[in-house]
C-alpha cells in the first residue's frame, strides 16, 4: 500500500504546501513510515490565518444553530466512518485499538456534539442599576484563532479545542502534532463534506518551530489555545505575551494517587489505580506517575499492584487482548528509557518492568516499554519531579495526611490528582488542599465535559472545558445604557 499523502486545509481546499515539502509520519508499533504530511511554512499559516479572517465575519454572523448543525453534522460524519478513524489513530500513535476505539474516537465526537449544543442556550448577563441603568455583557467571537494540540490524544485533543472555538464563531487555524498527523486530516477531509463555510477551519501540518510558532507570532490570530509541553508552552508564551494575546495553556504533569489506608481497595478499584499510571502507555497528561500509598497498607497494596502492573500485555496495537501499545516516536522511547536509567542511577529499585519489549514479526521494530514500577524515591528525586510521560510509576510510602499532602503538592506541576479513600471528611479536606486543577476522589478519568478542565504551577494557564472554553474563545463587551 503507497504510503498515505496528507494536505493541508486551507480555504476550504485541501492543498500541498507551497514549498513541497513533507515530513514521515511513523507507526510506532513497527517503526515504518506510513505516511507523510506537509512540512509547511509561515507562508501556508499566512495563506490561511488570511482565509480565516475573510470567512470570520460570515463565521460569527451566522445563526447559533446552523453553527451547531455543522459541528454535529461534522460528529455524524466521523461516527459513520468510527473504525476508520480507530484505525487510523491507533496506527498513528501506537495506542491500542481497543483505546482509540473505546475512548479517543468516541470523545473526539462527544466534544463536537457537546459544545455544538453547549451553543445554544449559551446567554450572557446583564445587570441592572438602580439610578436607572442597565448593562449587558455581549460575548462576541475574538475572530481569528489558533488551536495547537500535542501528539498523545490526537483527534480527542484537537477536537476539544477547534469545537468550542467553532462553536463561538470564530474562525481557526489549527496545527495538529505533527508527530500524529492523520486523524486531523481525514476531520479536515470531512469538514467539506460537512458544509462548514471555506476558511472557518484550516489545518495546517508541519513543525511547531515553524507552523506553530508562525501561528502564535502572526498579529492576525487573536487567541492562541495551546496544548503540550511546558517548554513549548513557556515559549508561546513569551511571543504571545508582548502582543497581549489570549492564551490558554493546557502543559505537562506530575501527578500524585494518593491511596489512604481505609481506601476501597476492591479488584475494581485497584484496576482503576493500574489504570490512571498505565492508560495509553502513561501517555496521558493526567496519568499518576506517583502513587503514594500509607505505609500501614504498603507492603500488603505493593503485593497486589504489582501482580495486576505485571499481568498487563504489552503487544501489537491491532491485538484485542493488547493493554499497552508502542510509545509514539523513537525519540520519547528513548527519553522513557533514559529517565528508567536515571531512577535506577538515583537509587531507585525497579520492582517490575524496566526493559524493551521485543516483539516479533511485523513489530519487531516497534517502541515498546514494559510497564515499569519503581520504589525506594523519596519526592524530591528527579524520578519524582520531572515528567516522564511514559509507562513508569514511582511507589511512594507516607505516614499520614500531612506528609502525604506535603509530597503530593512538592513538584513544580499542578494538572491532575487522585485521592483514594473511604473518609468523607478527609476526601473533603485533603481534596480543597491540593494544589491541582483537577482532583478525582475514589475514581480517575471521570470527565464532565461541562467542568473546567486544566492545571496550576507549571501545569498551565487558564481552564478549558464547559463554559470555560466559550468565554475563553469570545471577548466579553459591556455596554451600560442609562434610562
Ligand atoms: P510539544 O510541546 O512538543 O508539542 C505540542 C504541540 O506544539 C505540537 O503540535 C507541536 O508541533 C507544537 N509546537 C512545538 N513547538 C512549538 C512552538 N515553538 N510554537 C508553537 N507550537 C509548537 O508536546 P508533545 O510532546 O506533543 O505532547 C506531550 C506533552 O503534552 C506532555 O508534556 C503532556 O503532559 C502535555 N499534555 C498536556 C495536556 C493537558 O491537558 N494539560 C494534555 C495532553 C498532553
Amino acid at each position: 500500500m503507497p504510503n498515505l499523502r496528507l494536505a493541508n486545509l486551507i480555504d476550504g481546499r485541501l492543498q500541498a504546501p507551497r514549498d513541497s515539502r513533507w515530513l514521515d509520519v511513523f507507526e510506532p508499533a513497527t517503526g515504518q513510515v506510513f505516511a507523510h504530511c506537509p512540512d509547511s511554512s509561515a507562508q501556508d499559516v499566512a495563506d490561511a490565518v488570511a482565509a480565516a479572517q475573510r470567512a470570520a465575519p460570515g463565521w460569527s454572523a451566522t445563526p447559533a444553530e446552523q453553527r451547531a448543525r455543522l459541528l454535529q453534522r461534522l460528529a455524524d460524519l466521523i461516527e459513520a466512518r468510527l473504525e476508520e478513524f480507530v484505525a487510523l489513530e491507533s496506527r498513528d500513535s501506537g495506542k491500542p485499538l481497543s483505546l482509540a476505539r473505546g475512548l479517543d474516537i468516541p470523545r473526539a465526537v462527544s466534544n463536537l456534539r457537546y459544545f455544538a449544543a453547549a451553543i445554544v442556550p449559551w446567554s450572557s448577563e446583564s445587570h441592572a442599576m438602580e439610578v436607572g441603568a442597565i448593562n449587558y455583557t455581549l460575548r462576541q467571537p475574538l475572530g481569528v484563532v489558533g488551536c495547537i494540540s500535542p501528539w498523545n490524544l490526537p483527534l480527542y485533543l484537537f477536537t476539544w479545542k477547534i469545537a468550542p472555538a467553532l462553536a463561538a464563531g470564530n474562525a481557526v487555524v489549527a496545527k495538529p502534532s505533527e508527530i500524529t498527523p492523520c486523524t486531523a486530516a481525514l476531520l479536515g477531509e470531512l469538514s467539506i463534506e460537512a458544509g462548514m463555510p471555506a476558511g472557518v477551519l484550516n489545518i495546517v501540518h508541519g513543525r511547531g518551530p515553524s507552523v506553530g510558532q508562525a501561528i502564535v507570532e502572526h498579529a492576525g490570530v487573536k487567541a492562541v489555545s495551546f496544548t503540550g509541553s511546558t517548554r513549548t508552552g513557556a515559549q508561546i508564551a513569551s511571543v504571545a505575551a508582548p502582543q497581549f494575546k489570549k492564551l490558554s495553556l493546557e502543559l505537562g504533569g506530575k501527578n500524585p494517587a494518593v491511596v489512604f489506608e481505609d481506601a476501597d481497595l476492591s479488584d475494581a478499584q485497584l484496576d482503576t489505580i493500574v489504570r490512571s499510571g498505565f492508560a495509553n502507555q502513561g501517555e496521558i497528561c493526567l496519568c499518576g506517575s506517583r502513587l503514594l500509598v500509607q505505609r500501614s497498607i504498603y507492603a500488603s497494596f505493593r503485593e497486589r499492584y504489582l501482580a495486576r502492573v505485571q499481568a498487563l500485555r504489552v503487544g501489537d496495537p491491532n491485538d484485542g487482548s493488547t493493554d499497552l501499545g508502542a510509545l509514539v516516536s523513537r525519540e520519547h522511547f528513548d527519553k522513557v528509557m533514559g529517565c528508567i536509567a536515571q531512577a535506577r542511577d538515583e537509587g531507585g529499585h525497579v520492582l517490575c518492568g524496566g526493559e524493551v519489549v521485543n516483539m516479533d514479526g511485523r513489530c519487531a521494530d516497534g517502541w515498546f516499554v514494559q510497564p515499569t514500577v519503581i520504589e525506594g524515591l523519596d519526592g524530591h528525586a528527579a524520578t519524582n519531579q520531572h515528567e516522564i510521560f511514559g509507562p513508569v510509576v514511582s511507589l511512594i510510602p507516607f505516614d499520614d495526611e500531612a506528609e502525604a499532602l506535603s509530597i503530593a503538592n512538592g513538584t513544580g506541576y499542578g494538572l491532575a490528582a487522585s485521592v483514594w479513600t473511604r473518609d468523607l471528611s478527609r476526601a473533603h479536606r485533603f481534596g480543597g488542599q491540593l494544589d491541582f486543577g483537577i482532583v478525582w476522589i475514589n475514581c480517575w478519568l471521570l470527565r464532565d465535559l461541562r467542568t473546567p478542565f486544566g492545571g496550576t504551577k507549571q501545569s498551565g494557564l487558564g481552564r478549558e472545558g464547559g463554559t470555560e472554553a466559550l468565554r475563553f474563545f469570545t471577548e466579553p463587551k459591556n455596554i451600560c445604557i442609562r434610562y
